[in-house]
């Protein structure tokens, strides 16, 4: 294959009337602050883990809200849990207790 540079991305489209809202749910009953995000990634930013591995702490809490949870074990797993996303955060959302309930969340459902 010709080498043009670049490479081509993974497709990343989401059938959203397929998701798996549970553990949404699951994860707002016991953090409701999850709702307040707005995207920013600053928590992806500071994450201490982010700068030795590939976890991307936005884009967990992003694709549950959507219901993708294929990502979620492999990406919680590299979490120190240090909080310093969470002294960043404009918005307030408590993202320790937020990955406190995740786990919760993938240890009742799966
Ligand atoms: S820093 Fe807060 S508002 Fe910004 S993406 Fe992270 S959780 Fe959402
Ligand atoms: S608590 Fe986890 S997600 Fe948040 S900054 Fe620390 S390592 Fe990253």
């Amino acid at each position: 294959m010709i080498d043009f540079g670049y490479t081509l991305t993974r497709d990343r489209q989401f059938d959203y009337d397929r998701g798996d809202l549970r553990y949404y749910r699951l994860v707002r009953s016991l953090e409701p602050s999850i709702d307040l995000c707005i995207g920013c990634g600053s928590c992806s930013a500071t994450c201490s883990a982010a700068q030795f591995t590939n976890l991307n702490i936005r884009k967990l809490h992003t694709v549950i809200r959507r219901g993708d949870t294929t990502s979620i074990k492999a990406g919680l797993r590299k979490c120190m849990f240090c909080g310093k996303c969470q002294l960043v955060c404009p918005r307030g959302v408590n993202l320790r207790n937020l990955i406190l309930a995740l786990n919760r969340a993938i240890e009742q459902l799966g």
